[in-house]
């Protein structure tokens, strides 16, 4: 059976990851276990729920990119 410690980097690859795909069960706990023990994951998932919350359309935006509507013109 595979530790449950992982490193804070691993940690933040699957915070972020989770917002893209569902996480297995073992991976969130992996997280809170993490949480528990770590001074700087907490923040840094707070911060990316609070991005995700203030941002809701840049997540939209970033999943799906479209193309410019037809007849705009893009003068820089
Ligand atoms: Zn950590």
């Amino acid at each position: 059976m595979k530790s449950p410690f992982r490193t804070c980097r691993e940690v933040t690859a699957l915070v972020l990851g989770g917002e893209d795909r569902p996480l297995r069960w073992s991976e969130r706990l992996a997280i809170r276990f993490h949480m528990r023990i770590c001074a700087t994951c907490p923040v840094f998932a707070r911060q990316v729920q609070l991005m995700r919350q203030a941002l809701p359309r840049w997540r939209a935006y970033s999943d799906a990119p479209q193309p410019p509507p037809p007849g705009v013109s893009t003068t820089n």
